[in-house]
């Protein structure tokens, strides 16, 4: 480590590896206001993608921690601490709350780099205020929105107003751990009910960390719980609870049909699910900056290891275009080779796990195997370190029956399909199971408009991608999900519409 030249009197901050080593992450569930350790004793492994080593072990709830958890969110709902205040209160509690999370930014930051893998840089500037920011968000909307008087004529008054659920389950990935988490968080308590929070196995530790925070903002006891454990158990158990009355999802389009059975066979409870995407990143050969049209569509696969449900994985891009894109891409590729997530200048981290690995690598082997040519990358990277490592990989000659254009990889890896014209290309990017993303960069403003409206997918961006905002709706169409996270159409996800017909005749 240098000395401070800038002050030679002050100390040197301690490194990213520093903190690392004198870290001691809270592991066990949050349940009803306090820590407690799984009641079966049990606990799972905490690796270290960068390493592969264990940091850490983490109480591994089951069914009967999510029941004493449900138990404490039921409770407190009963009991009104949370559901019956105003919302005001809650605001102001939940604004807490986010503060919290900010001013912890860096221990955060370090947990979540720590724990899936990604550069430490985007952890601190990406993932930790974006999650600060959803539940900002929702904290200063809940008290200005107004329940609906329904226009019945003079003999009536009919009242439709909004009601929280109960409780609620909300169940997360590990590719932006914190961040899907809020998503959720955020209007779930803002509406005023409770929360059972499953995180990821892979991932758990911010979550366990923040439910702590919440309590010294202000939330009572219970409101809201953390119960880390696998899916099988702990999450099945979730979706399967009959005290739950709504579960939040996020993850893989297969667990996302679990989910839906288990709540058809315990009490329909309401089901929301962001699934998984293969999301088209369609390039007209008329855009006029096609290095920025290819700059946007290397990060939008490259951008935190390809883990990222709306990744343009799949870019079809206008045969006569096709090099000029694709030479930039790969340049930018290249720049973006995996390094070591705790340093700064990382610009593309580890893998979350050995099994998510194997099956990126399993993917480019498809690739290959089916006639696609490597353009760039297709290697594990980074080997002696003992952490996983893919680099960012790019297919060339992709036929749009191959696997590696109709499967969600998640990872660094992009297939390149080449068409003619845009009405072929729309049938390609509509073509598969998935309808998360899209987008398409063109400089005519009626394409643009028209294939807008052509694409089967919740968000379409037109000269960028990934571009992001709170305020606007996120979710799927097709199999990549049920209803929106984000934006005030999040609370129809957790609030009941009520009718109170008075009669007045
Ligand atoms: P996953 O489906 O394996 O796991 C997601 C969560 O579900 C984890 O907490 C896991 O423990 C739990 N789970 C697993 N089996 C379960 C079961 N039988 N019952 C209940 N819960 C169970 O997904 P993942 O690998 O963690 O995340 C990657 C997936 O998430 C990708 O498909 C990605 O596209 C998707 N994703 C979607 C969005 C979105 O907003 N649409 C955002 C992020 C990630």
């Amino acid at each position: 480590m240098s000395a401070n030249v800038s002050n030679p009197g002050k100390a040197p901050s301690p490194t990213w590896h520093e903190r690392a080593a004198r870290l001691t992450p809270q592991t066990r569930a949050f349940i009803g206001g306090e820590y407690v350790e799984a009641l079966s004793g049990a606990q799972f492994d905490n690796v270290n993608p960068a390493t592969g080593q264990v940091f850490g072990r983490v109480a591994a709830g089951d069914a009967p921690d999510i029941e004493r958890a449900v138990a404490a969110a039921k409770r407190a709902y009963d009991q009104g601490v949370w559901s019956h205040t105003k919302p005001a209160h809650r605001k102001k509690v939940l604004a807490a709350f986010a503060q919290a999370i900010l001013a912890h930014r860096e221990e955060l930051a370090l947990l979540e780099t720590l724990d899936m893998g990604k550069p430490i840089s985007d952890s601190l500037k990406v993932d930790i205020p974006a999650a600060a920011r959803a539940i900002q968000w929702y904290a200063e909307a809940v008290d200005k929105i107004y329940d609906e008087v329904a226009p019945t004529g003079p003999d009536a008054l009919a009242l439709v107003t909004r009601e929280p659920i109960g409780v609620v389950g909300a169940i997360v990935p590990w590719n932006f751990p914190l961040v899907m988490a809020a998503w959720k968080i955020g209007p779930v308590l803002a509406a005023g009910n409770s929360l059972v929070l499953k995180p990821s196995e892979k991932s758990p530790l911010t979550a366990i960390r923040v439910a702590q925070l919440a309590l010294e903002a202000g939330l009572p006891p219970g409101v809201f719980n953390v119960v880390p454990g696998y899916g099988h158990t702990a999450g099945k158990a979730l979706a399967l609870s009959v005290d739950v009355g709504a579960i939040a999802f996020t993850g893989s389009t297969a667990t996302g049909k679990l989910v839906m059975q288990y709540a058809a066979q315990s009490n329909l409870k309401r089901v929301s699910l962001e699934c998984g995407g293969k999301s088209p990143n369609i390039v007209l050969a008329d855009y006029p900056d096609l290095e920025r049209a290819a700059t946007a569509a290397a990060y939008a696969i490259f951008f935190n290891q390809g883990e990222m449900c709306s990744a343009g994985s799949r870019l079809l891009v206008q045969r006569s275009a096709k090099d000029a894109v694709l030479d930039k891409v790969a340049e930018i590729g290249r720049a973006m080779a995996p390094g070591d997530p705790l340093d700064p200048a990382t610009k593309l981290g580890a893998i979350v796990d050995e099994t998510q690995m194997k099956r990126v690598l399993g993917y480019i082997e498809a690739g290959r195997g089916e006639g696609a040519k490597v353009a760039l990358g297709g290697r594990r990277v980074r080997v002696e370190s003992g952490g996983y490592f893919v680099e960012p990989t790019v297919f060339d000659g992709v036929g749009r029956d191959m696997r590696i254009a109709r499967e969600e990889i998640f990872g660094p890896v992009l297939a390149t399909i080449a068409f003619d014209t845009i009405e072929e290309a729309i049938g390609i990017a509509n073509d598969v199971d998935y309808g998360l993303a899209a987008a398409v960069w063109t400089r005519d403003v009626t394409t643009a408009h028209r294939a807008a409206r052509a694409l089967r997918a919740g968000t379409v961006y037109v000269n960028c991608y990934d571009a992001d905002d709170i305020t606007v709706p996120f979710g799927g169409y097709k199999q990549s999900g049920i209803g929106r996270d984000k934006s005030l159409h999040a609370f129809d996800k957790y609030t009941e519409l009520k009718t109170t017909w008075l009669d007045l005749s």
